[in-house]
């Protein structure tokens, strides 16, 4: 069942810039350049970024993991690795925004110049997303097994 609110599960991504409908949801937790978000409705957590300009395209994504694990992947590198799933997100499901939202992410596109993440997608792999809190006593090398260049 879709929410009416926030339309988790089946929406991924919302455009937070223009005039259309959006979401109302509360702060979970903030953090420079992220905040976790929950929907009062449904309890769903989005994950919401803005892009440059100026700051002024915010994004939201649908967390798939639960508010310890978003706190554990922000800390693990000050949100760096979070913001590569974000910008993964955006370029996943833009195409998948309904109209005006996909007309703004086309202006969005314009204005930055190419500096975003659909036109330059940051590679990000899933398994790049700290696992669970399960480990957050373990020593970070220890699962830093992927390869990075
Ligand atoms: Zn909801």
């Amino acid at each position: 069942m879709q929410c009416t609110e926030c339309e988790a599960p089946n929406r991924k991504l919302w455009v937070l810039f223009g005039e259309h409908r959006r979401p109302a949801l509360a702060d979970v937790q903030t953090g420079s350049w992220a905040v976790l978000q929950r929907c009062p409705t449904c309890r769903a957590l989005w994950c919401l970024s803005p892009y440059e300009p100026y700051a002024s395209f915010p994004f939201l994504a649908l967390w798939p993991h639960d508010e310890a694990r978003w706190r554990h992947s922000f800390a693990a590198d000050d949100g760096r690795t979070l913001l590569a799933w974000h910008a993964f997100m955006v370029g996943k499901h833009y195409r998948s925004l309904p109209e005006p939202e996909l007309g703004l992410v086309e202006q969005f596109r314009r204005r930055s110049c190419g500096h975003n993440p659909i036109d330059r997608p940051d590679t990000f792999h899933a398994a790049d997303l700290p696992a669970s809190t399960a480990n957050v006593n373990q020593p970070l090398q220890a699962t830093a097994a992927t390869p990075h260049s």
